[in-house]
């Protein structure tokens, strides 16, 4: 079989999906090619995978005419943050109200990111969802790309996006190397019921084994776990039965929230950071974690991959209206020199992070307690802090920029 379109992308997560619809909006025919069928669960059940949406990927979700949906499935606004460290005194803590905002951003399902996304894609007459499928390889000519699924079909198009995860195909298939290095580290993710409210507030605390967070969900008493620690500690963590794994919880985070008192099942994620050494090719780009891989510690991973999507949609979609090859190296570098700057920023600062608070050493350890109370104290540098975490600085797209509410 061979079919005809402008773009073919590889992977319908939550950011080819959005990349996708962008493109669809702005009238492009668009192949989204995805592996995973959609998982069925109860709704009343919690995706026990959950993400810290910042104001600038509202938006984003609001100009595609998605966030009404998102909202009515199950959104839980972020008004607070708190963050300390166990082996010092100092906290810092984010207001919302400090920034004039209503809210720091949202805890959000990833299903429920996905499924809204993909709903309105239905409603598309030029975007066609091809799932399960699986991309198998990928051969670029000067006029147009090839994409052959496993099954033999063949897609051409002018152009290839890979938004295909951490083990992209589509990279590899370009030869495209990344640069970055495993942390040792497993996430472990479960829904957590405590005594206490929340009061939509986000809880980090920096253990010697790794960071520790909870994130509030629209229950008052349920919030999602990301502990993240180091490999043999993980996998002991993992091996405990359901009682024990809720002790060692409420031991480690304390009693902020009153008692723990029942964890979901858990789930774990391998944690790296990884570049990919360029973004394009001729007719080919890598957006999300196709093209960077962060440490979940900052809530920042999506994120980035919504501004790829939406900066790369922009110039794309610019290239066509001015009657230019979409698939043109010259036009995909533009989408490259925007977004890597601020992608390598965001990575080295997660790093310094992880080092930072991964170490034990007294020196250290006095750094970070006058680092702590400094970002607290002084206004200017901690509203930068929190006006960057929120996504409100930076060159954005225009996806990103304004909401038309
Ligand atoms: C524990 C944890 C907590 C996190 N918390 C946050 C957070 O709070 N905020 C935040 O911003 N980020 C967070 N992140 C990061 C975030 O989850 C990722 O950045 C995000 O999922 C990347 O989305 P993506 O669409 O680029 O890739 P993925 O979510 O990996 O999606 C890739 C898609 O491509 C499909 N695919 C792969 N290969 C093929 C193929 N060959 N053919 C067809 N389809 C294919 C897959 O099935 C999948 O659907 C967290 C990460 C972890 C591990």
């Amino acid at each position: 079989v061979s079919t005809d379109y402008d773009v073919v992308v590889v992977g319908g997560g939550m950011v080819g999906a959005v990349f996708a619809l962008a493109c669809g909006e702005a009238g492009l025919r668009v192949a989204i090619i995805e592996s995973q069928l959609p998982v069925v669960e109860p709704g009343d059940q919690y995706d026990l995978r959950v993400s810290a949406i910042t104001l600038a990927s509202r938006a984003i979700f609001d100009n595609l005419g998605v966030w009404q949906d998102i909202a009515r499935r199950r959104v839980s606004a972020l008004q607070e943050m708190y963050v300390w460290d166990a082996g010092s005194s100092g906290t810092v803590h984010f207001d919302a109200a400090e920034l004039g905002e209503a809210e720091l951003g949202y805890i959000v399902e990833n299903r429920v990111i996905v499924e809204a996304t993909r709903m309105r894609i239905a409603q598309q007459a030029n975007i066609t969802l091809l799932c399960p499928a699986d991309l198998a390889g990928i051969e670029v000519g000067e006029t147009g790309a090839l994409a052959t699924l496993t099954n033999g079909s063949v897609l051409k198009a002018l152009l290839v996006v890979g938004a295909d995860g951490t083990e992209s195909c589509v990279r590899k298939c370009a030869g495209i190397k990344t640069h970055g290095w495993s942390y040792d580290q497993i996430a472990i993710v479960a829904t957590v019921r405590t005594d206490g409210n929340h009061n939509h507030a986000a809880r980090q605390i920096f253990l010697p084994t790794g960071p520790l967070a909870f994130l509030p969900l629209c229950d008052p008493n349920l919030s999602s776990i990301v502990w993240s620690c180091d490999t043999q500690r993980a996998r002991a963590l993992l091996d405990l039965d359901h009682d024990a794994f809720r002790q060692a919880l409420q031991m480690n985070f304390g009693d902020t929230l009153g008692e723990i008192v029942s964890v979901s099942v858990r789930a774990s994620f391998q944690l790296g950071l990884g570049h990919a050494e360029r973004y394009v090719d001729a007719r080919l780009a890598l957006i999300g974690d196709a093209a960077h891989r962060v440490h979940p510690l900052a809530g920042q991973g999506v994120n980035l991959g919504l501004l790829d999507a939406a900066t790369l949609a922009e110039v794309v979609s610019g290239a066509r209206s001015a009657g230019r090859d979409i698939g043109a190296l010259r036009v995909l570098r533009r989408y490259e020199r925007w977004r890597r700057g601020s992608n390598l920023t965001m990575l080295a600062v997660t790093d310094a992070f992880k080092r930072g608070f991964g170490t034990s050493h007294w020196a250290i350890r006095r750094l970070r307690n006058i680092g702590l109370a400094a970002a607290d104290s002084l206004g200017p540098v901690k509203r930068l802090i929190m006006q960057r975490a929120v996504g409100l600085v930076g060159d954005l797209p225009r996806l990103a920029r304004t909401t038309r509410r």
